[in-house]
């Protein structure tokens, strides 16, 4: 079970925390306050130690958003649209709408996120350097995160996709080759090898006794292996369905209802009967809205005989729609981007057919079966 907690915006991106960082948010508080603060610091009290600890937690975690955030503003400078950003067990993911399309544009956003840790880390350092002969709870924070923000900029740094250094590598070799494809998988190649390489070190200082060490080690390098192998063949589906059409797609039925209908009409004749949850509302050949069962449990129940469709449906205006020619990949972005079901496909403003999310997902299946 996974849940999210919004916990604000910045320049526009809305930032969210996972429930598994709490845990890790705990866990690093606690080993600063309780083995890292009072092993390098033994003179401090320990209400000293816990109130340092808390901070640079909360500051590490500040640090892993400013990585994001570093991204997600390139990104959004390249005329890319960022979801949102999340932080979770490993750090922070910043979520695109789309994947960037050319390699330069990849480049910039990759290396966007190291650039900002080493900043973070100078910063800190300067801090350290500044306040360590007179103040030393702060020096000692500033040492400490100026450290573990250089090391995450140097781990992400590592050339295996989907690490950020992967990626950086994966734009040159695009930018060479022009071969998206090839360049994943080498890209991701190189990091399942080094997935491969964490998990063995794991396994040794495992084996030598550090049993948290080698375990959260191998548990890092068996999350690498599946975002490498998952991150290439999101590729590889992407490139299969740029050829797959939008018209190939659509049901070939749909059932279209009129903007006066009541809300009860359309339970008992349509949403009963057909099973379907959501409704084109169709005028003399126009779309004039898509009404949904969400709509329809907006509206109490006592007043669904009064109520016609056009009254709670999501009206054109706000419609997000594909037309025939556009591919499959567009339909899974908008579908995901605007977190719906289904798209009316549409000419103009006459529906020409309803693409539901099954439908990408069925045609695929269609396709593996018949090993197309
Ligand atoms: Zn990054």
């Amino acid at each position: 079970m996974r849940t999210t907690w919004s916990i604000g915006r910045a320049f526009g991106i809305e930032i969210k925390v996972d429930s598994s960082w709490l845990i890790v948010f705990g866990l690093v508080t606690w080993s600063l306050a309780r083995s890292y603060f009072p092993e390098e610091y033994p003179s401090w009290e320990t209400w000293l130690h816990w109130a340092i600890g808390a901070v640079t937690s909360i500051l590490f975690f500040a640090s892993v958003l400013g990585h994001e955030l570093a991204h997600s503003l390139v990104a959004i400078r390249q005329g890319e649209k960022v979801r949102g950003i999340t932080l979770f067990i490993f750090g922070g993911v910043a979520e695109l709408t789309e994947e960037p399309d050319r390699p330069a544009k990849e480049f910039l956003m990759a290396l966007a996120g190291p650039l900002a840790s080493l900043v973070i880390a100078a910063f800190f350092a300067l801090l350290w350097l500044l306040t360590r002969n007179f103040f030393e709870p702060v020096s000692a924070l500033g040492r400490y995160l100026a450290t573990i923000n250089g090391s995450l900029a140097l781990f992400n740094l590592i050339p295996g996709f989907p690490l950020d250094g992967g990626r950086v590598l994966r734009a040159v070799i695009w930018g060479i080759t022009e071969n998206l494809r090839l360049a994943t998988r080498a890209a991701s190649g190189v990091g399942q090898a080094v997935a491969l390489l964490f998990i063995f070190i794991g396994i040794l200082q495992v084996s030598a006794g550090h049993w948290i060490n080698g375990l959260w080690i191998a548990f890092i390098g068996w999350f690498l292996n599946n975002a490498a192998l998952s991150g290439y063949r999101q590729v590889v589906m992407r490139d299969m369905l740029r050829d797959v059409q939008v018209d190939d797609l659509k049901a070939a039925t749909y059932e279209a209802v009129g903007p006066d209908l009541t809300l009860q009409k359309l339970v008992d004749d349509y949403v009963l009967r057909r099973r379907e949850h959501a409704y084109p509302v169709v005028e003399e050949g126009q779309l004039e809205g898509i009404i949904c069962l969400h709509d329809v449990k907006a509206v109490p129940r006592e007043k669904w005989e009064a109520t016609p469709v056009s009254e709670v449906m999501t009206p054109w205006e706000r419609l997000h729609t594909v037309s025939a020619g556009d591919d499959a990949n567009t339909v899974l972005s908008r579908l995901g981007a605007h977190d719906v079901h289904q798209l009316p496909v549409v000419e103009g403003r006459r529906l020409i057919g309803m693409v539901h999310r099954s439908d990408v997902i069925s045609y695929l299946q269609l396709r593996s079966t018949l090993g197309a």
